[in-house]
Order: C-alpha cells, then sequence, then structure tokens
C-alpha cells in the first residue's frame, strides 16, 4: 500500500503526524513524543510507499481522505485531501487502459 501524503519541514510525513487542540501538526515520530525537529510548512505531496508487514512493498495508493486500515480493519489515519493530493493521486492512480 502506498499514500499521497506531505513531508513535514521535520523530515517525517503525514502519518507520523497528528493535529493539536490548535489545529497544528505535531510530530509523533518518537514514540509518540515529537521529533523534537520542528514542524513548519509542508511542500507539494509525495507518494509514500508503506510497506505490508512481512516488508513487501505494496501497489495500491489509498485515495485521498481513505484510511490506513489495519489487518483487522481499525482504521489508523485518513490521508490528506487537499486538492494537490487529488490531483497528484489522479495523475498515480489512473487505472490502466486495456
Ligand atoms: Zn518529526
Ligand atoms: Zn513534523
Ligand atoms: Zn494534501
Amino acid at each position: 500500500m502506498a499514500f499521497i501524503g506531505h513531508r513535514c519541514s521535520c523530515g517525517h510525513n503525514d502519518l507520523n503526524h497528528k493535529l493539536d487542540t490548535d489545529d497544528k501538526q505535531v510530530c509523533t515520530a518518537r514514540s509518540g513524543e515529537a521529533c523534537g525537529e520542528g514542524c513548519d510548512t509542508q511542500g507539494d505531496p509525495e507518494l509514500m510507499p508503506t510497506f505490508d508487514r512481512k516488508g513487501r512493498p505494496i501497489e495500491r495508493i489509498l485515495a485521498p481522505g481513505d484510511a490506513l486500515e489495519t489487518e483487522s480493519g481499525v482504521r489508523l489515519i485518513s490521508t490528506c485531501e487537499c486538492d494537490a493530493c487529488r490531483d497528484l493521486y489522479e495523475q498515480l492512480a489512473v487505472p490502466a487502459a486495456v
């Protein structure tokens, strides 16, 4: 599975961040604690490959706004739905013409 997200200025991606009560991105990369690098503006979206538990790359790309799920179907986190991410998704996830 892969998803489209933004890499934060701290170097971690969307999945390592959650919004705090002020709607500010907070990095949780260090066992739930901020990595300490400081989180500023986010750049252009990019495709983030993710891997299954056996370390194999997974081809499917999550649609913007879709959620990453655990094997038991628990929704972990939703992917970014901004226009830039939607555009990138459309470029990458165009179904192969048959
Ligand atoms: Zn970080
Ligand atoms: Zn960050
Ligand atoms: Zn986005």
